[in-house]
């Protein structure tokens, strides 16, 4: 009766289940009277569980440092730290854009004022053509800045989103120009 693979002692399919542990009772009796009697198999046996041994014994794969957990939790605090920093320089550069711009619009406006007095000054025949011309070119120019105010404005309470309240404040500041002009125009 031809032996079955799986019962072959001498099979690859034993020693697998053999180093599994996976054998049976019955199988592992049989295996340790196999290993009594048949010294090829007791010495194969004697060096795997060396190599065995060895491997349970080797080195222990590199501590980390103590330390280590508390330092990555610094290192990503520092790192969240940084980027809050960053959107908050962000929200700075573009509140100073902002206010550059509403700088340029205010020049613009005392410029027109400033050419309105001297216009009333110099003659008052042109009196009303030069004021209404003024006026005319101070509400142009107001409107051509605006829609880059708001603009920028909408982009700064983007930006500074959970904390807006540079933006809200540059915001409620050009409402308030805005209305301003709307009285003067
Ligand atoms: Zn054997």
């Amino acid at each position: 009766m031809p032996r079955n693979d799986i019962d072959d002692m001498h099979s690859d399919a034993w020693w697998m289940r053999v180093m599994d542990n996976d054998l049976t009772l019955d199988e592992e009796r049989r295996w340790q009277a196999h290993l009594a009697e048949c010294q090829m198999c007791r010495l194969e046996w004697e060096a795997i569980a060396r190599v065995d041994v060895m491997l349970r014994t080797a080195a222990p794969p590199p501590k980390l440092p103590d330390d280590f957990t508390m330092r990555t939790v610094t290192q990503i605090t520092r790192k969240q730290k940084l980027r809050r920093l960053l959107s908050f320089m962000a929200g700075v550069v573009i509140f100073a854009v902002v206010a550059w711009a509403g700088g340029i619009c205010f020049d613009v406006t005392l410029a027109s004022v400033v050419r309105a007095v001297n216009a009333v000054i110099s003659s008052r025949q042109i009196l009303l053509a030069a004021f209404v011309r003024t006026l005319v070119g101070l509400t142009a120019t107001v409107q051509t800045f605006l829609p880059l105010m708001f603009g920028l404005a909408a982009a700064g309470m983007l930006f500074l989103a959970p904390n807006s309240l540079m933006a809200t404040a540059v915001f409620v500041w050009y409402r308030r120009r805005r209305s301003q002009s709307a009285r003067t125009g």
